[in-house]
């Protein structure tokens, strides 16, 4: 089951605003303070999507940068008020131990690169965000689980949808019984691939092609819209080898899980046409997103009878919370001593049921789980 309890989707959700205090004593004293982040690589997420989220966040701030481009860290670091001294490079990332300012690091790489910069981040006494897929292996996952644990220092996973709204109403509408008995879900994610040079389709920086990257999100929507954790999967791979952009991953992979309550999940990934949709079937009706997992812009509705209706009156905070939902939920743990809703135990769930697909797909049976 995935571990998130009312409270905790409407903390996530930016309903409560309350952080309970029970951490360490200098926490305690200044209940205030912003916890301060370092972004480990300036991509397009690290820097155009999470930075300028900062400005949005209650308990969070940008204090430090990571990057092998030394001229696009200081740009960015001038325009986001980081100071010189807090920009690192690579080489000398360890030494973001001595920077106070840093609580937390952000690992914003390429996936194959996800465990070597939690495992230092946690080495050098820092908590850890680490961008999805968690890693490229369970023992890698296990690892980082493992480093952060002895470093004790929490670790989260950027699963971003926990925090949006329109995905936590669905869930909220599942959970409630609007559709009846559940029945089975449809979660298909993927985008065009264009560039053949992308270190997303390159095996040993990606780990694997769209199941590693828009996968994530087909199989995170099987598990928190039925809530319950898939007992087999059955998978079929389509890829044409031919084409330059697949020589080492795969394009479309489609996948069946099985739960213990009977209900089926049909889920697919791809790199060979936009896709981003999310339907959950009940008994009486369905609760349906299109797009549902987008950066902004998700639509919801239910279905029944033949009749839709649009569900528009969301839970508190606008649409585009969820990425500060997701920075102030990792502060908020820290200074509270809570689980993160979506910690390295979530992530390492997911890569479990990853390599059972891959596996499936190879050895074309159904994989118990
Ligand atoms: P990107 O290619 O835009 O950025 C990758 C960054 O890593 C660049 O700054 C690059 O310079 C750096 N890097 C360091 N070593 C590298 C190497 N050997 N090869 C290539 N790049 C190297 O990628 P991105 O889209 O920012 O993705 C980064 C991570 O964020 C991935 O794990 C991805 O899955 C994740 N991501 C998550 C979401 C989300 O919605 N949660 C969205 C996009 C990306």
């Amino acid at each position: 089951m995935i571990d998130m309890t009312r409270r905790d989707v409407m903390a996530a959700a930016g309903g409560l605003a309350t952080v309970t205090l029970v951490g360490g004593a200098a926490h305690a004293a200044d209940p205030g303070r912003k916890l301060g982040y370092a972004i480990v690589g300036l991509g397009n997420y690290g820097a155009n999507v999470i930075i300028p989220q900062f400005k949005n966040c209650r308990n969070s701030r940008l204090v430090a940068l990571v990057s092998g481009d030394p001229a696009k860290a200081k740009r960015i670091a001038a325009e986001h008020g980081v100071p010189e001294r807090s920009i690192y490079n690579y080489q000398n990332y360890d030494s973001i131990r001595d920077n106070p300012d840093i609580d937390i690091v952000y690992v914003c790489l390429p996936n194959s690169m996800h465990a070597e910069y939690t495992i230092r981040a946690a080495k050098a006494g820092k908590h850890v965000m680490c961008e999805k897929p968690m890693a490229v292996s369970v023992s890698e996952c296990q690892a980082m689980i493992a480093a952060c644990k002895q470093a004790g220092k929490k670790l989260m996973i950027g699963y971003r949808v926990h925090f949006e709204p329109t995905n936590l109403e669905a869930i909220r509408l599942a959970e409630s019984g609007a559709i009846g008995k559940r029945r089975y879900v449809r979660s298909e994610h993927g985008f065009v691939q264009t560039n053949p040079e992308a270190w997303r389709l390159k095996k040993a920086l990606a780990g694997g092609g769209s199941l590693m990257d828009m996968g994530v999100y087909s199989l995170q929507a099987a598990r928190y819209m039925t809530g319950e954790e898939p007992v087999s999967v059955y998978a079929h791979e389509t890829t044409d080898r031919r084409d330059p952009r697949f020589r080492e991953v795969e394009d479309m992979i489609e996948w069946q899980l099985e739960f213990p309550s009977g209900v089926i999940a049909s889920c697919i990934s791809m790199y060979s046409a936009n896709q981003n949709h999310i339907l959950l079937m009940g008994e009486k009706g369905r609760i349906e997103m299109e797009p549902a997992t987008r950066y902004e812009g998700n639509h919801l509705w239910t279905g029944k009878d033949g009749r839709e209706q649009e569900i528009t009156s969301l839970p508190p905070g606008p649409r585009s919370t969820q990425f500060a939902g997701q920075l102030d939920h990792l502060s908020e743990c820290i200074l509270s001593n809570r689980e993160p809703i979506v910690s390295g135990e979530e992530g390492l769930r997911d890569m479990r049921i990853v390599e059972a697909i891959y596996r499936s797909a190879r050895e074309k049976r159904r994989i118990a789980l």
